[in-house]
């Protein structure tokens, strides 16, 4: 089974609301049992790190959204705020408030949060 992004998205909503995505119609499935877990988009996401980094079950290229808590596929979109995209750091691209540096954001996040360019 290839892991993709739709799979780590359900992963993370099993751990929250205890449902499974069918793969056809998108339609949830109650799967009950887990219910009671009940965790945050955080601690789900905490999870899937760990099969991440430590287990090597899943790819390490989906990130969780530091904003808005939607799982994104990092090679495809989003950014990661290191010390060279704080401002004044960096050149041209998005650069950040110092106050977000070690966050992920997804693309629309990243807009959204990023230093307009006529602050800087
Ligand atoms: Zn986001």
């Amino acid at each position: 089974m290839e892991i993709t992004l739709k799979t780590v998205q359900e992963i993370s909503l099993f751990l929250q609301k205890g449902v499974l995505i069918f793969e056809d119609t998108d339609r949830l499935e109650d799967v009950g049992i887990v219910t009671s877990l009940d965790m945050t988009e955080d601690q789900a996401f905490a999870i899937i790190f760990q099969l991440q980094e430590h287990w090597k079950l899943i790819p390490a290229h989906f990130e969780l959204c530091s904003d808005c808590k939607v799982i994104y596929d990092a090679h495809t979109e989003g950014v990661y705020v290191d010390e060279d995209k704080v401002y004044p750091n960096s050149e041209g691209g998005w650069q950040f408030y110092r106050h977000d540096a070690g966050k992920h954001f997804c693309d629309s996040c990243a807009e959204r949060l990023a230093i307009p360019r006529e602050e800087k």
